[in-house]
């Protein structure tokens, strides 16, 4: 829901109030996610619940009802039918037949008709008769046996939450564009919306709920952009157009900021684009230590269209590829045709660069629309990643068919994510074996030795890595949800934020468990968490004794920096006491006090996630 601007509740940039720091007109503070300084204004958005009201209509009233009922449906095949002339691109056609297909149903009796009389007959207001059609419909299409047609419950959904909106005069879509300036405002957004958002010219994210690794900080870091999190009550004090300052360094929001104050974040805001350009001259040196150890340095992205970016930061591969988001960017699972068109872009785009792809880690906060993929039991411990994989082997398959394909132009890996145990690496490496035969015989060509690893991002994989490592190429190992599970600290919970912390000596003795295991069966380990993002922590991460870290893109130039200051022989003496310590600040104390001195622009320094404890 787009929320009007409060009368009288915002001051623009340009206000003439002679306000020094601190009296801005309220400065809110949240977990700076991504860094920068972004200058703009609020745009207010509320996609997180749709509550819709619940009423019994008197006679006189129903006319009306059903005249609201036909005008929803009009203005949502209007929309539909614009949107479908609009997509263009290689994806273009189809997308129009969704669409297409979307329309018809708004025009199909069964819906439309089953609203009409409930709101006739039962006299219930056109909301409630609607999601009720809604429901009907979709208990149709459950009792079906083919499973094309039992799949395409998610889209009554999403049609009928289409209609809903237009019915309570809601935006129906995340807006296709965005007023020049907006900073984003929202309570949470789904990785969905996020993506549609990111992908658009806008200045920053504002959320209230999230942590330093959840979508909207990932997807914010990867494209650059400026973000706080965790900022609680933000989406009531503001109103669409309130001027906005969104410091995402040091986790701040600025609301109706005085002229003086803009002056100052406008400095702010050059010294980042000038500390970048200093870092950006290291593009091709390589990740080295003072005494010779070398550090592979990838880049993580979501999309593939983030390859340039990550080209550019000096990236020397990809070390994680989040497909997931390729099954939100097409709201459903996709072909294996555009699974093969997507990666064998990361391949081509990499120039023999290796990249490795990670299959999709759906189901926790990241869900397809309309209960796709058994939604209802994909919680943080539920049917999550290689779990619904396993579930959904179909799904699994056509994506590893997708990869496979696309290994024929390039060098690709598979990597297996949430990987609890040995049987089910087993298990996925029977389904790669399947898929490779599938191939074969049809005469596909394929990379056939290509690299299987695995994350290690849950707690009993650390403690089995010996038998892993034996039975698979390489580790990655996925700080996010290593600690989130370590720690039981849920990591897009603004609330316990302060307690998620990479520098426990737990966290430590984990990655130096995994690090260890690795190396004694011969393979290399990676690291490709925020964790490895964070420039304070390279040393600790050069001691523990990783190959590679994979980071946004952004990122890459700041760590490789502190990396050429460290010598790995102090590093890995530093370790051997950190793994002594009893508790996080302990950690960081002694981390603190061992930090080379780095030169730079100190902007370029500064943090991209909090460190232990202090978020
Ligand atoms: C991780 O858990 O650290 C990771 C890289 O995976 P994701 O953030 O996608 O869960
Ligand atoms: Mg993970």
């Amino acid at each position: 829901m787009v929320k009007k601007p409060p009368a009288g509740s915002a001051r623009g940039p340009e206000d003439t109030a002679s306000e020094g720091e601190g009296l801005v007109r309220r400065k809110l503070t949240g977990i700076g996610v991504s860094p920068g300084v972004a200058i703009g204004n609020a745009y207010l958005l509320d996609r997180a619940h749709l509550h819709f009201p619940k009423r019994h209509v008197t006679a006189q009233e129903v006319d009306a009802e059903l005249a609201k009922l036909d005008q929803a449906l009009a203005k949502s095949v209007n929309q539909l039918q614009e949107m479908a002339d609009r997509v263009k691109g290689p994806l273009g056609e189809d997308h129009s037949l969704i669409l297409q297909a979307h329309i018809l149903m708004l025009k199909d009796p069964h819906l439309v008709d089953v609203a009409r009389d409930a709101i006739r007959k039962d006299h219930q207001n056109a909301e409630w008769a609607l999601r009720r059609a809604v429901a009907t419909v979709k208990q149709t299409f459950d009792s079906l046996s083919d499973e094309y047609f039992r799949e395409r419950r998610s889209d009554v959904d999403f049609v009928g939450d289409r209609v809903l909106r237009n019915l309570m005069g809601q935006q129906a879509d995340v807006p296709e564009s965005l007023p020049k300036d907006a900073i984003v405002v929202a309570r949470d957004l789904s990785p969905a919306d996020t993506l549609s958002l990111a992908r658009q010219q806008l200045r920053g994210f504002v959320t209230e709920v999230g942590g330093p690794t959840s979508h909207t900080a990932i997807l914010a870091r990867a494209l650059s952009i400026p973000a706080v999190v965790g900022v609680e009550g933000v989406s009531e004090l503001l109103g669409s157009g309130d001027a906005l300052i969104v410091d995402g360094s040091r986790g701040e929001v600025l609301i109706a900021p005085s002229r003086m104050v803009v002056a100052k974040y406008r400095g702010i805001r050059r010294q980042h684009e000038l500390a970048n350009e200093e870092l950006s001259a290291l593009r091709d040196a390589p990740a080295v230590t003072l005494d010779g150890r070398l550090i592979r340095m990838t880049a993580n992205i979501e999309l593939d269209e983030e390859i340039p970016h990550a080209m550019a930061a000096g990236a020397e591969g990809v070390g994680l590829y989040r497909t997931e988001y390729l099954f939100l960017h097409h709201r459903r699972v996709p072909t294996v045709e555009e699974h093969t068109e997507s990666y064998t872009a990361v391949a081509q785009g990499m120039g023999g660069k290796p990249a490795v792809v990670r299959t999709f880690d759906l189901g926790g906060d990241k869900l397809l629309p309309g209960g796709q993929l058994l939604a209802e039991h994909s919680n943080a411990l539920g049917l999550r990643a290689i779990r619904l994989a396993v579930k959904e082997p179909l799904v699994m398959l056509t994506q590893l068919e997708g990869i496979l394909r696309a290994s024929a132009h390039g060098p690709l890996r598979i990597m297996l994510p949430m990987v609890g145990s040995v049987e089910e690496l087993r298990q996925a490496k029977l389904m790669i074996d399947e898929c490779k035969e599938k191939l074969r015989v049809a005469g596909v060509p394929f990379d056939e030795r290509i690299p299987v690893g695995m994350m290690i991002e849950l707690p009993s994989a650390v403690w089995v890595a010996e038998h892993l490592a034996k039975e698979c190429d390489f580790f990655s190992i996925g700080t996010n949800d290593l600690i989130q599970y370590s720690l039981a600290v849920d990591r897009h919970n603004e609330h316990v934020a302060h307690l998620y912390q990479p520098l426990h000596p737990g966290i430590l003795r984990a990655l130096h468990h995994t690090v260890t295991a690795a190396h004694a069966a011969g393979i290399r380990v990676s690291m490709c968490g925020e964790m490895a993002a964070e420039a304070a922590y390279a040393g600790v991460l050069l001691g523990l004794g990783l190959d590679e870290l994979s980071m946004p893109a952004m990122a890459i130039p700041r760590v490789k920096h502190t990396i050429r200051h460290w010598k790995q022989t102090d590093a890995v003496r530093l370790v051997k006491e950190l793994l002594e310590c009893a508790t996080a600040k302990d950690v960081e104390v002694l981390l603190v006090s061992n930090q080379p001195e780095v030169e730079l622009h100190p902007m370029a320094l500064k943090p991209s996630v909090a460190p232990a404890g202090s978020a």
